[in-house]
């Protein structure tokens, strides 16, 4: 982890010493934050580098994490589906499997934090242990337009925590508790968005015999339909029409989300052995994605549906231009024809594409305006001071708190 004051040159001294000021604020309180996996997906990622963070401050963050087995999973994933508003079969037996994998969270999970905060639908329901201390329900995706069975069900716990947080103002809902908006960040100094070498990302391109002279069209994502991998092919093929490049996929696993395989196999099955599409289902390896990102002409995230998107602060980041659509968190993140280019479909994607190939000066600006853009909201530091302000107004309920 970076020491705090390696990022006084990317955002400047005021705002570290801010974080100082206001961390202290927190000392004797213990910040528990709970979810339901350590690896894969930007929950984990954003918690792996924010509760190290934290600590460096001075506060006593804890991150915990909530068991599960493949049939609980699976009902989450559908839950998770359902709130992104896609079509979902959820049965009586569903909420079922969810309870009992919740009672058993209830007897296991020492919630001792002062603050408990739980991030997302899955370990939700450990509300039932509140005692005293302050609760609040962080959700990642965007429910503007939930499965109602669902919500409703969810709804019921989270009127029960002391705050809710969302990503975005579309994304919030009527709830009798108090609600923050607060967008996600990433960390400039960690190893999948810090500077790489040439010999680095060089050395990951031949370790997965990707050829560097081709321009590369890159989608990092889990293997999950919601991300539209075959949609990305699709545009890819229609590019391809036009101009020579190859495109890498590349996903890796996490625990919560038991569709990877089968989705990774039907990708598989839909690249027919184009030896300019390469389907990587990479180790945990910030360095490789990070190379991966970097190596790319171009990044495409054509999500149906997405909570905030990582993936795209990451290349914006790295000044690449990203042609990304229009859902969840994303248009935060885009202005269209600003800070890269939002698309609504296959052939919307291919033509953004096509467009950023053929024209590298207008790539180059949009991926200048683009990092500029993350810079001034998208980092932790900004992501940090929001949280303990958050942690803060808890204790002050009577004052109003800007976020
Ligand atoms: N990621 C990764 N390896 C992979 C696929 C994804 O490290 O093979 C990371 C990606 O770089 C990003 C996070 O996982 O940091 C995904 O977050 P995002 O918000 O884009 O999507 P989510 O998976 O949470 O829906």
């Amino acid at each position: 982890m970076a020491k705090i004051d390696e990022y006084i040159p990317i955002v400047g001294k005021p705002v570290i010493d801010d974080l100082r000021l206001l961390a202290d604020k927190l000392k004797g309180r213990v910040i528990q934050h709970i979810n339901s996996t350590r690896l894969g997906g930007g929950v984990a990622e954003i918690l792996s580098r924010m509760v190290p963070f934290l600590k460096e401050l001075g506060v006593d963050a804890r991150w915990d994490v909530i068991k599960g087995g493949n049939d609980f999973f699976e009902v989450t994933k559908k839950f998770h589906n359902a709130l992104h508003g896609s079509p979902q079969d959820i049965s009586g037996g569903d909420f079922d499997i969810f309870m009992q994998a919740s009672r058993a969270n209830i007897n296991e999970v020492d919630t001792y934090g002062d603050i408990v905060f739980v991030h997302d639908p899955q370990p939700v329901a450990l509300i039932e242990k509140k005692a005293g201390n302050k609760w609040i329900w962080r959700c990642h995706i965007d429910i503007s337009n939930p499965h109602l069975k669902v919500w409703h069900f969810l709804k019921d716990f989270v009127a029960s925590y002391d705050a809710a947080v969302f990503s975005a103002p579309g994304f919030s809902q009527r709830l009798p508790v108090r609600q923050f908006l607060i967008s996600p960040s990433i960390d400039p100094l960690s190893d999948k968005n810090r500077e790489l070498s040439r010999e680095i990302i060089d050395a990951v391109l031949r370790k997965y015999n990707i050829p560097a002279e081709k321009p590369i069209i890159t989608q990092i994502s889990r293997f999950d339909r919601l991300k539209d991998p075959a949609g990305v092919i699709d545009a890819y093929r229609l590019v391809k029409k036009y101009i020579d490049c190859q495109l890498i996929l590349a996903g890796g696993a996490a625990v919560d989300d038991p569709e990877g395989q089968k989705v990774l196999e039907e990708v598989r099955e839909k690249a027919q052995n184009d030896e300019d599409i390469h389907i990587l289902l990479l180790p945990q390896s910030d360095i490789e994605v990070n190379a991966l990102q970097r190596a790319s002409a171009v990044i495409l995230q054509k999500s149906l549906r997405e909570g905030f998107g990582l993936t795209v602060s990451e290349a914006l980041w790295k000044a690449k231009p990203v042609v990304a659509s229009n859902v969840g968190g994303i248009p935060l993140q885009i202005k269209h024809k600003n800070s890269g280019l939002l698309c609504h479909s296959v052939e919307g994607a291919a033509f953004a594409v096509k467009q950023l190939l053929n024209n590298p000066r207008f790539a180059l600006k949009l991926g200048e305006n683009g990092r500029e853009h993350v810079k001034n909201n998208f980092l932790i530091t900004r992501h940090l001071k929001d949280y303990i302000l958050l942690f803060l107004s808890l204790y002050h309920p009577e004052d109003i708190v800007y976020l």
